[in-house]
């Protein structure tokens, strides 16, 4: 190892892997650090259960997203292979038990089992139409993921061709995916597996005003254009293994089992400080990628790592080892057909629109959504060949609507509650359980192991357990700024300050969280007291007609979430009434005005309350068009809330209301 690099790479992931052999072949001096044991992060197959050689996917498990590109560039060798089925989903009907089954190879028998479902016709060609969305979407969109962000409106304009495409915009962009679900298909079944794409990892529901729902199925379907999901034979592991290669290859070091202590990233170079067996190290490095989360990389930095809501994890992991498939009760099709796609388990559109309640109200749905997938019938080369001749088989379940809340206060028993539903919700179907077929280790127990997602992010990092680190993004800039941009930097601030620290995830890629905590740092001056705070608020606003504000500045000084909140009447007619915006809302709101007019603000009097780390200031404040006009044009009463975090002062709420004739100021507080 040497002492300097032109990049260190934080994070051996199958995104940091692309990263260094990329910048390898570049012709720069890489090296990367990795926490765990392994290389791959959660791209990764092991010996999970180490009396049986069957080396398990043991996170991800199919591939649909690696951009083909990449893998021509990198010259990897990987057999990417279709199952032949697409997904099964059992029924009961009228007592009887039957299954829907879609199939990647043969039309025909997709279309008659819908028939027996349905009863009617049109179902299956409104399943075709409303799948014909994405695959216009991802047509318009694909191309567009490994290079820097477009504008919204810029990809829309793409979708003006014909009505399809408008018609695909709207479906998956501008509302709710529940509205085009309900639109094309009629049957619960189907929509319920239809929706399943929309929320595999994240808690979410058809007609979340969020678009949770929309940004993770557009990830789901628009994989190299077709969608398709397809098993990397030798499992992810071999994904990594020949990531891992062609880093190699390309010069890069690899450091594993390393314990990172501290990033040092003032000035121009960067400083990494980590253990490795039980010795202290130091690289210095022209440029930091990081492959973990903004989570992680948050408590490196020193910096608060404010989340959103919808960042939450939601994904229930099972991995078996069995001695045989399980036998089915529905007849109409064979075990291995029904097996070898995606096998759906509660997952009606309306029940999970229950259990999605349930879940969101804290606790684990009665009927718990999920889907099993056994690889093992598309490539059996993950198993030793005894245990291929005997019919052992490998299994994976992932489970929905198990969100991280649910398990970070007593994770080992709600870890066992939720195996034992999982395993329940499959069992309904089959002619005997599960648990039978179970291969069986030495010590008598059974192979099977569960992952909730508090034991995720114990092993990778994942914020939450979230399977993409954070909530999946729209593949197109959303705000002005980030036009052009990599798509690291989609959520970040303008003008942050880590200029030479990048995220190494490709937008293309599983995961494409952005890096840069959402917040631009403040000016230490700014912050370091109340008086400093309070001045720089009312400097950061005034200027004259036109000048450009410091809105960085501005963002820097408020407390991830913190609300600034007029009081003004909506309408001529109505009552005063708080208007609650956000920063950026305030600011959308300001800048026409402070365009056509001089604006200048200043405090006149004050009070303050204060205990322990939390703040309250009641400001006065005066206004006028020119900093010098003798008379204010308008004068009113702020109400700042802050918080001091130890470092630094946060205003977490300004709440103000305008003098007028009704309501002069008192003199008390002039
Ligand atoms: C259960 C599960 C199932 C999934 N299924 C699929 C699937 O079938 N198909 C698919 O495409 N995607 C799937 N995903 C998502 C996909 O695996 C990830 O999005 C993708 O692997 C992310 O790759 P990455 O390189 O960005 O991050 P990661 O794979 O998370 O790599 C980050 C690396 O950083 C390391 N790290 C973390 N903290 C530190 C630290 N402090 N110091 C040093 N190193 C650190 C981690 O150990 C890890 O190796 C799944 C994920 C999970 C969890």
């Amino acid at each position: 190892m040497k002492s300097q690099y032109d990049v260190v790479i934080l994070g051996a992931g199958h995104n940091g892997l692309v990263a260094a052999s990329y910048l390898g072949r570049a012709g720069l001096s890489v090296l990367l650090l990795e926490k765990n044991n392994y290389i791959g992060g959660a791209t990764t197959s092991q010996k999970v259960f180490p009396d049986y050689d069957a080396q398990l996917s043991r996170y991800s498990y199919l591939v649909s997203l690696f951009p083909e590109k990449i893998i021509r560039d990198l010259g990897l060798s990987l057999e990417l292979r279709r199952r032949a089925t697409g997904s099964f989903t059992p029924y009961l009907n009228h007592g009887q038990h039957d299954g829907l089954l879609l199939s990647n190879v043969d039309e025909e028998t997709s279309r008659q089992s819908m028939l027996e479902l349905t009863g009617n016709k049109t179902e299956f060609e409104q399943m075709k139409a409303f799948y014909n969305l994405s695959r216009v979407f991802a047509e318009k969109v694909w191309d567009t993921m490994l290079e820097p962000l477009i504008a919204k409106g810029e990809l829309r304009r793409r979708f003006d061709a014909d009505d399809v495409s408008r018609e695909a915009w709207r479906s998956l962009v501008e509302e709710p995916l529940g509205f085009a679900i309900e639109r094309y298909l009629q049957n619960d079944l189907v929509r319920g597996l239809v929706f399943t794409d929309a929320k595999i990892g994240v808690l979410t529901h058809p007609h979340d005003s969020s678009f949770l729902q929309n940004r993770c199925f557009i990830y789901h379907l628009v994989g190299n254009k077709t969608g398709e999901w397809k098993v990397p034979v030798g499992g992810m592991g071999a994904v990594a293994g020949e990531l891992e290669q062609a880093a190699r290859n390309a010069g890069a070091e690899i450091l594993t089992n390393v314990d990172l202590r501290a990033l040092s990233l003032t000035g121009k170079g960067r400083t990494v400080e980590f253990y490795k067996d039980g010795e202290q190290q130091t690289v210095e490095a022209r440029y930091l990628l990081v492959n973990f989360g903004r989570n992680v990389l948050a408590k490196y930095i020193g910096q608060l790592y404010q989340p959103d809501a919808t960042d939450e994890g939601s994904v229930f992991k099972i991995n078996m080892l069995l001695r045989r498939l399980p036998k089915l009760k529905a007849k109409r099709y064979q075990s291995d057909q029904a097996w070898c796609g995606t096998f759906h388990s509660d997952e009606g559109y309306e029940q999970m629109n229950v259990s999605y309640d349930q879940a969101r109200s804290g606790r684990l749905p009665n009927k718990t959504p999920c889907e099993v997938y056994c690889h093992t019938l598309t490539d059996d080369s993950i198993l030793a060949p005894e245990l291929r001749e005997k019919g052992f088989h490998t299994m994976t379940l992932f489970g929905l609507d198990a969100p991280w809340n649910l398990f970070v206060r007593d994770n080992r028993t709600m870890r066992k509650h939720a195996e034992k539903k999982f395993v329940e919700s499959i069992n309904q179907w089959l002619d005997e359980p599960l648990e039978d077929c179970l291969a069986v280790a030495r010590d008598g127990s059974l192979c099977i192991e569960s992952k909730s997602p508090v034991d995720i992010e114990d092993a990778l990092g994942m914020f939450q357990g979230n399977i993409f680190q954070n909530a999946p993004t729209f593949p197109f800039a959303q705000r002005k700024e980030q036009v052009g941009t990599w798509p690291q930097c989609r959520d970040e601030g303008a003008g942050h300050s880590e200029e030479n620290v990048d995220r190494s995830t490709p937008k293309g890629f599983a995961s494409s969280s952005p890096v840069f905590l959402d917040m631009p740092d403040a000016n230490p001056n700014d912050v370091a007291s109340i008086d400093a705070i309070i001045a720089a608020t009312y400097d950061g606003i005034s200027g004259a007609a036109g000048e450009q504000r410091d809105w960085d500045r501005e963002r820097s000084l408020f407390y991830p979430g913190a609300r600034l909140i007029p009081t003004a009447k909506p309408g001529a007619n109505d009552g005063l009434s708080p208007q609650m915006l956000d920063v950026d809302g305030f600011i959308a709101r300001v800048e026409p005005y402070f365009a056509e007019n001089g604006f200048f603000e200043k405090e006149i009097a004050r009070r303050t309350e204060q205990f322990g780390h939390i703040a309250h200031v009641w400001s006065t404040y005066e206004s006028r068009h020119n900093a010098d006009d003798p008379e204010p044009f308008m004068r009113g009463i702020n109400t700042i809330q802050l918080f001091y975090d130890g470092n630094r002062w946060w205003i977490v709420n300004i709440y103000w209301q305008q003098e007028s004739a009704e309501d002069p100021i008192p003199v008390k507080y002039l």
